[in-house]
């Protein structure tokens, strides 16, 4: 089984990259995806885990941009992290996400709502889910989603949008780095639907795959994104997009296929990590 999109503490997951390899071995993957959001700060630690837990390591980045006036969670595997684009490219996103949580947590405490003791900014790459579990501390909800459906709402007085690169010019710069490119959970809704229309567009800037089995593509939807896969020639994954207790996304819920992680890989410029 492998499983190629998965989270740590490095961003909004709640296991230590050890963790997240101990929990694949025993979910029964054989490969797993490291795919922090726009940072490579867990890859070290779960590389050292591949030999006791005998889970094979994919390097991956799920890289935030925008397109058609909407958010789109790039896949970006096995990359050069030293590659200066992409070096630019992370240490940019790394301040935009730290400056705009900032901003929301000093709104929260400005109103009560939260006590600067109440938030841990460790992770490298901040987001939203570091503020719901502000929130969760404070006593304000229950747990996350209660947060994205409240105070952290786009619709929100304490939500602030986070700045993003094109998807065209992310798409270039996991290339220029040796690494291939996967528009992650196409149709999800968190940050409002894409039509296949700006799919399509995106396929016209030279995606390798789309990530098409996953929680948050209806199955109507995997349909036509298997149609449109065809079309352009592209890789079909899937993958849980697991993120620890934060989320109830389990490890294997959605896999790829050996076949498209060998094609994958063969236009990659790093390698799989085998035990
Ligand atoms: P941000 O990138 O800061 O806007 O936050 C989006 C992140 O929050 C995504 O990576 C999701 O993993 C997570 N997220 C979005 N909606 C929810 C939810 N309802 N419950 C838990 N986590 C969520
Ligand atoms: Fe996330
Ligand atoms: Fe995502
Ligand atoms: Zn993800």
């Amino acid at each position: 089984m492998i499983d190629l999109h998965a989270h740590t503490r490095r961003s909004d997951g709640t296991d230590t990259p050890r963790e997240l390899m101990e929990r694949a071995r025993d979910a029964g993957l054989t490969v797993l995806g490291l795919t922090d959001h726009d940072t490579c700060a867990g890859w070290e630690e779960a590389a050292e885990a591949v030999r006791d837990t005998g889970v094979a390591l994919v390097r991956g980045m799920e890289l935030t941009c925008r397109h058609a006036g909407r958010t789109v969670h790039l896949l970006g595997y096995l990359f050069n992290p030293d590659h200066p684009a992409i070096g630019a490219h992370m240490d940019r996103l790394i301040a935009a996400r730290h400056l705009r949580i900032v901003n929301m947590a000093e709104a929260l405490i400005a109103d009560g709502l939260i006590a600067p003791t109440d938030l841990d900014l460790d992770s490298p790459a901040l987001g939203r889910p570091h503020i719901a579990d502000a929130l969760v501390r404070a006593g304000q909800v229950a747990d996350r989603p209660e947060a994205f459906a409240t105070y952290i709402h786009p619709t929100s007085r304490y939500h602030r949008p986070l700045p993003a690169p094109s998807l065209a010019e992310t798409i270039t710069t996991i290339h220029d780095a040796g690494g291939a490119a996967v528009w992650a959970h196409p149709r999800a809704k968190r940050h409002g639907q894409h039509s296949f229309d700006a799919i399509r567009e995106g396929l016209s800037f030279g995606l390798d795959g789309l990530e098409i089995d996953h929680r948050d593509n209806s199955s109507a939807d995997r349909e036509k994104l298997e149609t449109l896969a065809q079309a352009y020639g592209v890789l079909k994954t899937g993958a849980s997009d697991y993120h620890g207790s934060g989320k109830p996304n389990e490890l294997g819920e959605n896999c790829t296929s050996e076949e498209v992680l060998g094609a994958l890989t063969e236009r990659t410029e790093l390698e799989v990590i085998y035990p």
